[in-house]
């Protein structure tokens, strides 16, 4: 049996179920598709995710911000060179904000979105993916175990490892970044004070961001795939030790609660974002260090993108037969990548490289720790808060 939507989205991470919830909002007939069994998605991934002010806008504006269980909002933010003694620091007072973003789990931004979903009707189904992808008079045909699916645009937001995004062929620029990233949960024996951490070691970054308990904390350790291995080999409480040592201590102790996830860090970037009439979204269209912690921000702002392009298509065109609408929005967002994904090798880089950068490097942060002006416009920038934006994203 065939059964017809507008959109079908393939993949019920974050920015999937955002954008199916904006178009489902907007009256198109939007269905999602997720190849894990909803039971096991409350155990699949530990990570979490630093949302910036844009971010929760666009939640907001979705309604579902509320609905997300347990954020810890973080006022200030400090990063630094291990045993260095130049340090940036941030503060949520120094832009009269209550906020500098929001640490929240992954899941339960799912969740949240899921259950508004739900509410409004709209079919996510789980343990279900595509098992063949055809072109059809109405767009395009989705064969599933049991049904077949037809619609008019078919979204891939299945994350790095997009199987449509291979289907149709798309070109992609890549490049390995060298790192896997270890992610955990720890207690610290100081409380975190709701401020975000990392200390850049010769090897790559550790942040400690922080958790609803005051002595909690996620980190994402992001290092060469062989020291990360030596890393995961150890018992928990000589992980925990170094953990504390590469941080310079500077919550203390630490004491491992949660099983290591590594993730190998590749960066991608889809040289378009249309074929046919495949539109890929978030981490299906670009993968980034994660050491700004912007991949997810950068994902939502798609979403949020796309669903305005919806938006303002006359009422009662039909513009299921041309895509065409959509092309000033990619090209944005194609921008928007390429800067982001350009700015984090720049980082990146710049605290890899040794022999006469260190000292320089040192100067750099103590001169940027010293122009209150030049760090309020980068913190603007990262919170959201300045650039083009969604119209559902900005502030005022
Ligand atoms: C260690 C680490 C830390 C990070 N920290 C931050 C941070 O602090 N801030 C930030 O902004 N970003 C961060 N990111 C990036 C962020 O996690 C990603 O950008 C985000 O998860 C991407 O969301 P997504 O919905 O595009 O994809 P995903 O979260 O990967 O979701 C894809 C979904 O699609 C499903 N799927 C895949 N293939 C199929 C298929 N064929 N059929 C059906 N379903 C399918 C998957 O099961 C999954 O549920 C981090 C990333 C890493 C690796």
């Amino acid at each position: 049996m065939s059964k017809q939507s507008d959109v079908i989205i393939v993949g019920a991470g974050m920015v999937g179920l955002a954008l199916a919830l904006g178009l489902q909002r907007l009256g198109l007939k939007v269905r999602v598709l997720e190849k894990t069994l909803l039971a096991d998605t409350q155990h699949a991934d530990h990570r979490v995710s630093a949302l910036n002010l844009a971010s929760e806008r666009m939640l907001r504006h979705l309604g579902v911000w509320d609905l997300i269980a347990a954020r810890q909002p973080y006022r200030q933010m400090q990063v630094w060179e291990q045993d260095a003694h130049s340090r940036l620091s941030f503060s949520a007072d120094e832009l009269l904000q209550p906020a500098l973003g929001h640490i929240v789990a992954n899941q339960a931004v799912v969740e949240a979105l899921f259950q508004a979903l739900q509410s409004s009707g709209t079919e996510v189904r789980y343990g279900c993916e595509p098992l063949q992808i055809e072109a059809s008079a109405e767009g395009v045909s989705v064969r599933l175990e049991h049904d077949t699916l037809q619609a008019a645009l078919l979204v891939s937001a299945e994350g790095a490892h997009s199987r449509l995004r291979a289907h149709y062929h798309f070109p992609m620029l890549e490049w390995d970044y060298g790192h896997t990233a270890l992610v955990a949960t720890i207690a610290t024996a100081l409380p975190h004070e709701a401020c975000a951490r990392q200390v850049f070691l010769p090897s790559g970054p550790l942040a400690l961001l922080p958790l609803p308990d005051a002595h909690h904390c996620s980190i994402v350790w992001s290092l060469p795939p062989q020291e990360a291995q030596a890393l995961l080999a150890l018992d928990a409480p000589a992980f925990a030790h170094r953990v504390s040592v590469a941080s310079d201590m500077v919550l203390g102790m630490c004491q491992l609660l949660t099983p290591r996830q590594s993730f190998p860090l590749r960066a991608r970037m889809a040289r378009d974002l249309l074929r046919g009439r495949c539109l890929l979204v978030g981490d299906a269209a670009h993968t980034i260090h994660p050491l700004a912690g912007q991949g997810v921000n950068l994902g939502l702002m798609d979403a949020a993108a796309i669903i305005e392009a919806f938006a303002r298509l006359p009422s009662g065109s039909q513009w299921d037969g041309e895509l065409a609408f959509l092309q000033p929005t990619l090209r944005w967002r194609k921008t928007e990548a390429a800067q982001m994904l350009a700015g984090m090798e720049g980082i990146k880089q710049l605290f890899a490289t040794g022999g006469v950068v260190p000292p320089l490097r040192q100067l750099g942060m103590a001169a940027l720790q010293r122009s209150p002006a030049l760090k309020r416009r980068l913190m603007r920038i990262a919170m959201g808060l300045d650039g083009e934006l969604p119209l559902m994203a900005r502030g005022g």
